[in-house]
This record gives structure tokens, C-alpha cells and sequence, in this order.
């Protein structure tokens, strides 16, 4: 039904050649991950080129040709609205959108799910309409979480994909490079541009011996995250191989790469073995498998990289299975890790709540059939050694194909018998979308996830929860016990009998020895030609709005812009766009331009949010007084400092300013990609040649911008400030603008010069 065979198989028919001049121009044998990234170079529309030149690790920044898109629903909105700009009548790559992250978790699955189609009835019609439009596969409320429903349906060894969520590395655990972006990168892509990428260093994750007990593939990446800590893997894509490696299930694998966000790594990838073929095979996809399976050789590091990893590799890590304790991490991040024989201690040490009061198990990190089946293994003995379970329990399925193989299997009532609620096929929990009822949510409480991220706030909202990340086995266990401090490897509960019991090592089914089955899976094919097809956007809708293409560039110089803001020290993209409440107007621009720079510090007050009107002379909000200039015809200039717009990939923080009118951002430096996101919206993004010009900015400035009537790479240009004495200062300013970026400021967006070329100007 989802899965493109076709596409698939183009990408393996090149794959030999594509590897093979890609050994030539790097000149030594290649990692999986160079192989997937050389076979996926960009030649245009989406298409992917031959390797012509090497590309340095960690230095060079490379054009790139995914094979997928896949977008949550809270970042697909902004992410689509923009991709209607494209005036494309179809995504130039397969693409899908996942209805996950807007259901809140409260009493159980069905409620919940009703409760949420109603109250996001407008953002689910909305992108239900568009997909249908456009060719994008839309997986209804209900359906099942992003990454589980990719790794059932689209993921295949050798592929390369991003999507707008950060656990999109989940995919790795079927060998491909799947990676995290912003929603602009993915509606880039899905007009047809290249997706750049600074070529990723390698981290090589050598894996021996075997699990066994209670040990698991999560407590693998729960002990990555203690070594390489939560900066770790910046700039790296962590390549898993080995015999262990070879023994981890795919969905195993899956857990791992995905988790591998937790120590901020591009990506994480095993190479592609017979458990991925097992997988395969078991969702119905045995035709990806044998033609995986044909070109296993390229699905895999050369031999020579097993042989003398270190050589290959930027940093190499050895971890021993058969040794592996498990691990529980935190609280409140997830690199605090600790082997489970040494946590007791450290929750008596530290003073953390000890009695557990609910543990969370599912989410898209630990779903799969086997994390259901083991931890039901354990679930199972609380009723058979009359034993209660103490801790609340909730249970999250991945997937409406995982819920409804589950529920046949009896998994889920083994569950319920213990008190577990199985709630909706949805993030809920995992990212704050639950109503959690305390008597007291200032009160310091524990609780345990078999999630992937535990900071403060992330599961509940309440800065006083405890949360600690470890294997949906561990979380059941201690969920029975009821206490932070039980190790089930050597302690004994007490039973209704008064008797001392232990809990048996659990024991899981990898695939269902039934086969997997779904009544109604939840997916919308879109239509043929969508050509009919209306987007349904109200015109009364407070959280959606339709874009209008931004306007071209004069073709004269800019001349009286006036400065809204020259803003004191870190300006990140959160200070730019504000997150938190302002979540819901992600897919509304006009409306989320009222927290355009609120957050940023006036260089003339010391304040936030209150800058000089210079029509006025009076002090108002920076967003307000923005659309004061905006209702006058005049332009305005931001002034910032250094490494403006670090943080998120966030595009709002590029489209707010250029919506209400702002011409140009003036810094001491960007951060590269907040910079690019200006560039595509038709901004100008320039730096001071000289860092000390900052100190020149006056609060009353008048701004003219010279030279963008023979605009060009590498030449800079001129601003005068024009102060209210009467003088004025001149000043070159840098650009890092090439020819393809001019014509987008020239044309007022990167999506306008798409649409153009699609004709819909004419
Ligand atoms: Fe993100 Fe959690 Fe949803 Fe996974 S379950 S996609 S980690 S919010």
C-alpha cells in the first residue's frame, strides 16, 4: 500500500556505480554512511548525481537528494503552507504527514482520540486537504506515531530521508540515514532543491557479544549517552556494526538510532543484516528485503572498515553485550547514566523520590512487538506470584498495527491486568500532551519512561517531576514494585501470600509469531490528480492561515529603513520566535508574528520588548511597532550581535520579520542556518566588516542599504546610517549571497523562483 518498490529499486540500480566512483574520488574503502551519502548527491528535481569529488568530514558543505520526507503534524503545517508557494502540482519526493503530537493523554485511548479530532478538527482537515492535493500519504489521529509508522512502512536499507522531528534517526535501525530538520528543509525538498548538509564526522560503535536478562538494545544507547554525553555526537552520524550489532532485532536497532538524538548526533545507522530482512519480511515488505539482500555488499561498510575500524572512523567506541548491565538514566537528562546495580544508591545519595509513582512504557522509542511481548513477560508475573502493581502504568502503542497485533495476542490484557491504560497511538506523554492528575504538582514525585527524553517539564509540565529513561522491561518491573530502588536482578518483592518472590528475566517474541495484523491502519492514499482538490483553511482560523507569496525586491537601492532593534548579546531563534504558547500559531504567520523578537534585549534600555516608535517617539512592543512602520510603507533593519538566530532550524524566525516588513539583519555573525532560512525567505542577511561598526548604531537611525543594483557574490555592500544630529556614518557590510541566493532575494523568496519556474506566474 505506502511503500514506493519503484523508487526503491532506481536507488539500489545506482547504488553499485554511485559507491564505486565514490571509492575512486575518496580514494580508500568507504563506511555504510559514505556510501549512503555518495549515492544520494543532488543533480536537481530531486534526482540524485554520480560522486565527482570528495567532500572533507566536518568541514564541507554538500547538496543532497533525499529519497523521503516525513512530517508530524505540528511541523508540517508551516512546513506545507510554504509548499503551496512552490506552485508544484505534486511533491517533487514521496512524502508523508503523521497526526501525532496534538492528542493529549488523559483517561484512555478512545476519549482521548475524540477529544483531540474535535478540538484539532481545523489543523487535521487542513492536512488531510493539502496531502490529498499534493501526492503527500496522510496518516490520520490515531494511526500511530511518526517514526514507528515510517519503520513499518518506508524506511529501507540504503535510503536516505529527513523529517520535521528530531527522532527521525529512528529509521537508521533498517540502515538508512534519516535525520531531524526544520519544516523549511522539508518543504525545500518537496519542491525539489537540494537539502544541504555539512558532511557528518563518523563515530563507529563497536558491539561484541550478546544480550541476555534483562539487559536490552535501550540500555545500548543509555550507555552511549554516558559516554559521549549530550553534545557527543554533534556533527556525527554514529555507525553501529559488529556480531552484537548483528543480533539486535531491527526494531532494536530502530530504538537505539533513534536515541542517538539524545547525544545530538546527525544520525545513526546499522548496516543492513538478516534481522532487517526478518523485519521486512514481517510488515509485508519481503521485496525490499530481496533486493536489499542482492546488494547486501553496498549495504554494509567495506570489509577493510571492519577489519581496522579506528582507521576509518573519527572516534571508535567498544561496547561487550554479553557484559552489558541494564541502565536507568537521569533525572532531568538523559546522559546521567547509570548501570542499574549502582542507581539504588544513587537515588538514596541524592535525595530523589524513591517511590515510583508511574511508570510510562511505548512511545516511538520502545513499541515494537518485542518491547510489548518482554515487558508483558513481566507484567504477567505480578498476576501469577500475587503480586500488585504499586506505580500507576500507562502504556503507549507506537503504531495501530502494534496496538491491534498486541490486543489480538492478549498483550494488552496483561497489561490492563496489572492496571495499565492503554492510551492513544500518539506522542501524549512523551512530549507534554498529558493531563496528569496530582494532588500536588509542586510536590517532588519520580517517574520512569521507557521514553527517550526526561528533561524537566518534558512529560508533565511540572518542574518538580523526577522523570527517568530505561527499557519498557525495567519500567514494568519497577512499576510492580513500586520503588525507584528495586533492581529485579536481585531483589525480592513481598507477595499477598507475605511470601518473598523474584521476578524471572523476561522473555520476548521478535515478530508475532502470527504475523502482524490491522483492521483500519489509518492512512489516506492521496488522490491521483489532485488538481481538484481544495485546501481547507477557514478564513476565521486563529491557528492556520494561507501564505501570500512575498513581494520581489524594487530593484533600487533601500533607502530610509528605519532600526527596530539593535539587540544586546544572545539572540537564538527562541528569542527571535518564542516557543511555549505560542506553539499553536505555528501554521498562522500573521498571528505568530506577535512574538517577533520579544525576546530579545534592547542594546538602549536593558529591556525586553520595548523598543523606540520612531514616528512616534514613544516605546512600545517590538512586534507592534513593526507593523507600525509596515502600515507606513517604511522599511526596518534588526541589529544584532554575535552568532544571531543560534538554536532551532526554526523558519518562523526567518518569515515573522520578513512578514511585518524588515528588510535586512545586520550582525556581527550568524548562526549558518538561521542565515540560509533569511536567505530563502528573501531577506537580507548581512554581517558588519568590521565587528566594531556595531557600536556605531544610534537608537534614532535612518538606514540606507547601496550597492544591491550590481548585488554579486564575494562584493560587499554599503550601509549608511544616517543619525538624528544630521551626521551619518558609512560602512562596508559582508554577505555570503551566491548567484542562486541572489536571484531568490531578487525574486523575494526561494519558493518564488520555483513557482515561476513551475509557470503558475505566468
Ligand atoms: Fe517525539 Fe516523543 Fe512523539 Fe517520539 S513519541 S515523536 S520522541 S514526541
Amino acid at each position: 500500500m505506502a511503500f514506493d518498490v519503484d523508487m526503491i529499486q532506481r536507488v539500489y540500480a545506482n547504488l553499485g556505480e554511485r559507491v564505486e566512483a565514490a571509492r575512486q574520488v575518496v580514494g580508500k574503502p568507504l563506511t555504510l554512511s559514505e556510501k549512503i551519502l555518495y549515492s544520494h548527491l543532488f543533480a536537481g528535481n530531486g534526482s540524485a548525481a554520480r560522486p565527482t569529488e570528495a567532500f572533507e568530514r566536518g568541514k564541507t558543505y554538500v547538496d543532497f537528494a533525499p529519497d523521503r520526507v516525513a512530517m508530524q503534524d505540528a511541523t508540517a503545517q508551516m512546513a506545507l503552507l510554504q509548499f503551496m508557494q512552490a506552485g508544484r502540482p505534486q511533491v517533487a519526493v514521496p512524502s508523508t504527514v503523521h497526526c501525532d503530537h496534538l492528542i493529549q493523554a488523559e483517561v484512555g485511548a478512545d476519549k482521548d482520540l475524540d477529544v483531540a479530532k474535535n478540538k484539532n478538527k481545523e489543523v487535521y482537515d487542513f492536512l488531510a486537504s493539502i496531502s490529498d492535493k499534493y501526492g503527500i500519504g496522510f496518516w490520520k489521529p490515531g494511526a500511530g506515531i511518526i517514526h514507528q509508522v515510517v519503520i513499518e512502512n518506508y524506511a529501507f536499507p540504503g535510503g536516505m530521508m529527513i523529517g520535521t522531528d528530531s527522532h527521525t534517526p529512528n529509521a537508521g535501525g533498517l540502515g538508512m540515514i534519516a535525520i531531524g530538520v526544520g519544516g523549511a528543509d522539508a518543504c525545500d525538498v518537496m519542491a525539489g532543491l537540494a537539502w544541504e548538509l555539512k558532511m557528518p564526522k563518523l563515530i563507529g560503535v563497536k558491539l561484541t557479544g550478546k544480550l541476555s536478562g534483562w539487559a536490552s538494545a535501550k540500555d545500548v544507547i543509555l550507555r552511549v549517552a554516558g559516554i559521549l554525553t549530550v553534545k557527543g555526537g554533534t556533527g556525527c552520524i554514529v555507525e553501529y556494526f559488529g556480531e552484537g550489532a548483528e543480533s539486535l532485532s531491527a526494531t532494536g536497532k530502530g530504538t537505539i538510532c533513534n536515541m542517538g538524538a539524545e547525544i545530538g548526533a546527525t544520525t545513526s545507522i546499522f548496516a543492513y543484516d538478516d534481522k532487517m530482512g526478518d523485519y521486512l519480511r514481517a510488515t509485508s515488505r519481503a521485496e525490499i528485503a530481496d533486493a536489499a539482500q542482492a546488494v547486501k555488499a553496498n549495504l554494509r561498510s567495506d570489509d577493510e572498515v571492519y577489519a581496522d575500524p579506528a582507521s576509518y572512523y573519527d572516534q571508535l567506541i567498544e561496547i561487550n553485550l554479553s557484559e552489558l548491565e541494564p541502565h536507568i538514566n537521569g533525572p532531568f537528562t538523559p546522559d546521567l547514566a547509570w548501570p542499574l546495580s549502582n542507581f539504588a544508591k544513587a537515588v538514596k545519595e541524592n535525595n530523589w523520590p524513591e517511590r515510583l509513582e508511574v511508570g510510562l512504557i511505548g512511545s516511538c522509542t520502545n513499541s515494537s512487538y518485542e518491547d510489548m511481548t518482554r515487558s508483558a513477560s513481566v507484567a504477567a508475573q505480578a498476576t501469577n506470584k500475587g503480586l500488585k502493581a504499586k506505580a500507576e502504568f500507562t502504556v503507549t502503542p507506537g503504531s495501530e498495527l502494534v496496538r491491534f497485533t498486541a490486543e489480538r495476542d492478549g498483550i494488552l490484557d496483561t497489561f490492563e491486568e496489572i492496571g495499565g491504560v492503554v492510551l492513544a497511538n500518539a506522542c501524549g506523554p512523551c512530549i507534554g500532551q498529558w493531563a496528569r492528575h496530582m494532588d500536588d504538582p509542586t510536590r517532588p514525585n519520580s517517574i520512569i519512561t521507557s521514553f527517550n527524553r526526561n528533561f524537566a517539564k518534558r512529560n508533565d509540565g511540572n518542574a518538580s517531576t523526577h522523570a527517568f529513561v530505561a527499557s519498557p522491561e525495567i519500567v514494568t518491573a519497577l512499576v510492580i514494585a513500586g520503588d525507584l530502588t528495586f533492581n529485579p536482578m536481585t531483589d525480592t518483592l513481598t507477595n499477598e501470600a507475605g511470601e518473598q518472590v523474584m521476578l524471572d528475566e523476561p522473555a520476548g517474541i521478535e515478530q508475532p509469531l502470527q504475523g502482524y495484523a490491522v483492521d483500519d491502519a489509518g492512512y489516506q492514499a492521496p488522490a491521483e490528480d489532485g488538481s481538484g482538490v481544495k485546501v481547507i483553511v477557514s478564513p476565521t482560523s486563529d491557528r492556520l492561515q494561507l501564505l501570500a507569496p512575498f513581494k520581489a525586491w524594487e530593484g533600487t537601492d533601500l533607502t530610509g529603513l528605519k532600526l527596530l532593534i539593535k539587540a544586546k548579546g544572545k539572540c537564538t531563534t527562541d528569542h527571535i520566535s518564542m516557543a511555549g504558547p505560542w506553539l499553536k500559531y505555528r501554521g498562522h504567520l500573521d498571528n505568530i508574528s506577535n512574538n517577533m523578537l520579544i525576546g530579545a534585549v534592547n542594546y538602549y534600555n536593558d529591556k525586553t520588548n520595548t523598543v523606540k516608535n520612531q514616528l512616534t517617539g514613544e516605546y512600545g512592543e517590538v512586534p507592534a511597532v513593526q507593523r507600525a512602520y509596515k502600515a507606513a510603507g517604511i522599511g526596518s533593519v534588526v541589529v544584532g550581535d554575535e552568532n544571531y538566530g543560534e538554536g532551532s532550524s526554526r523558519e518562523h524566525a526567518a518569515m515573522e520579520p520578513r512578514f511585518l516588513g524588515v528588510r535586512a539583519i545586520l550582525v556581527r555573525s550568524f548562526a549558518r542556518i538561521h542565515e540560509t532560512n533569511l536567505k530563502k525567505q528573501g531577506m537580507l542577511a548581512l554581517t558588519f566588516a568590521n565587528p566594531a561598526d556595531y557600536d556605531k548604531v544610534q537608537e534614532d537611525d535612518s538606514i540606507d542599504i547601496k550597492g544591491l543594483t550590481s548585488f554579486a557574490p564575494g562584493v560587499p555592500l554599503t550601509v549608511v546610517l544616517n543619525h538624528a544630529d544630521g551626521s551619518s556614518d558609512e560602512f562596508a557590510v559582508n554577505h555570503t549571497y551566491n548567484e542562486g541566493q541572489i536571484e531568490w532575494f531578487k525574486a523575494g523568496a526561494a519558493l518564488n523562483i520555483i513557482r515561476m519556474k513551475q509557470g503558475a506566474n505566468a
